[in-house]
């Protein structure tokens, strides 16, 4: 029972009048958040507008998933239900992963590089997105900043403004196959600069770095004495002409921090399993404290379930050569029937044909269309028409470009891009 003494005092203490309080939400937050969901449920608010709606097709999320040719292999599944029936592995798990999960991870990884990876060079984390969560944190100290890639992925970019952690932008360039502007890295950086993020297979563009590009930018970072993170968590999702190169390759020339998940490659993003590996056979990161920073901040936050970590070296061991050479050969399908349809649809320019992950970057050519002010434009009235679904470029930092994920089935792919045709055409300036 509630008494009266306390409701009357309830009620005088809801009165606010003029109190001060010291705390507020981060102003900076909320005035950058062009935020993927937002813009989705904005999307998906201009669709249901329209009383005469065709079917939906989503080209925008990067969850394969959504399709069910896209599904994960008997072998991972297999692992997980054991690690379940076993009854083993429903405790907590070690800090920073279960040593068995992690050694299987470090052998994984280092059959790409020229040295031995250890378990303790791997932590494990709830997916890739943790693994973000948890490297920039640790590498803000106040008046820090970070390069990141335009276009990237957008989670770096708020989680740099949660630590308060400055960022500074380096262009990837669209007439070059998205390789990074070399020349702006260095008239970015100064002495509070700490690291620079990489994306390869690149998400949102495409592109897969050469071994040469690579170089050249572990090089510039070990002049400027930062740290490269590598967001590989496309690894080996290539099906162009260049095959996939960890940055680790080039840790002797700089420590890299190389962030992989088992999500996209394995079709699994719920299962929120991912790692960090620490790339340094110089043991720079043990010098500069941030591995002991790595395991305080793991040790202060929530882990990924352990029966998935359970059922990691299975996983990699028993996954079949053709389940993953399969769904290369879908993706090369798909980002085959995307670059070709692409180039006939008007007002639209493809720099770059895809050839690794999963999404691509088209560009709009504001000279030859009418009635449309900018890409979120572009993506209402495309939502309202057409039912598709595509994202504005704003949301992974290049205005006025979109962003159209290929893994998708063939027959959305093809009716989603006959109606982006369609909407072109009627937007198109006559000639
Ligand atoms: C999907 C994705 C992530 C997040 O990985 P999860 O394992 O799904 O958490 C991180 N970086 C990039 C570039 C991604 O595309």
């Amino acid at each position: 029972m509630v008494d009266q003494t306390q409701t009357s005092y309830f009620a005088k203490t809801m009165e606010s009048g003029s109190e001060r309080w010291n705390f507020q939400g981060n102003k900076k937050l909320s005035a950058s958040s062009i935020s993927v969901r937002g813009v989705y449920n904005m999307l998906m608010e201009r669709i249901n507008n329209n009383e005469h709606k065709k079917p939906l097709v989503r080209l925008c999320r990067v969850d394969p998933t959504d399709n069910p040719i896209f599904r994960t292999t008997p072998e991972a599944s297999d692992a997980v239900a054991t690690a379940v029936h076993s009854y083993n592995f429903n405790s907590y798990p070690p800090t920073v992963g279960l040593p068995e999960a992690k050694r299987a991870i470090a052998n994984y990884l280092s059959s790409d590089l020229p040295y031995q990876l250890t378990p303790e060079n791997v932590f494990l984390t709830a997916g890739g997105a943790q693994a973000i969560d948890i490297i920039l944190p640790v590498l803000a100290c106040p008046g820090a900043n970070i390069l990141l890639p335009r276009p990237g992925y957008p989670q770096y970019d708020s989680r740099a403004t949660y630590c308060f952690l400055e960022v500074r932008y380096f262009d990837l360039l669209p007439q070059r196959g998205w390789e990074v502007d070399l020349d702006s890295i260095e008239a970015l950086a100064d002495d509070n600069t700490v690291a620079m993020v990489l994306i390869n297979p690149s998400n949102p563009c495409g592109n897969v770095f050469t071994y040469q590009h690579l170089k050249r930018v572990a090089k510039i970072a070990r002049k400027l004495g930062i740290l490269v993170i590598s967001d590989e968590v496309y690894a080996h999702v290539t099906f162009g002409r260049n095959p996939f190169v960890p940055m680790g390759v080039f840790s002797s020339i700089v420590p890299v921090i190389s962030i992989g998940s088992l999500s996209k490659r394995w079709f699994v993003p719920g299962w929120r399993i991912g790692w960090i590996a620490t790339c340094d056979p110089r043991g720079i990161f043990q010098k500069t404290g941030v591995v002991t920073n790595i395991i305080n901040y793991l040790e202060s936050t929530s882990d990924s379930p352990t029966f998935i970590q359970a059922a990691i070296p299975e996983i990699l061991d028993k996954t079949k050569d053709d389940f993953l050479s399969k769904n290369i050969n879908m993706l090369r399908e798909a980002a085959n029937t995307f670059y070709d349809l692409c180039k006939e649809i008007p007002c639209l320019t493809c720099p770059h044909k895809p050839e690794g992950a999963m999404a691509v970057m088209v560009e709009i050519n504001f000279s030859q269309i009418k009635d449309i002010i900018d890409d979120m434009d572009f993506c209402a009235k495309l939502a309202e028409e057409e039912s598709v679904i595509i994202l504005p470029g704003v949301t992974v930092g290049l205005k006025n470009w979109l962003r159209i994920s290929f893994a998708v089935s063939t027959s959305d792919l093809v009716d989603g891009l006959s109606r982006i045709k369609a909407f072109c055409l009627r937007y198109a300036k006559m000639p």
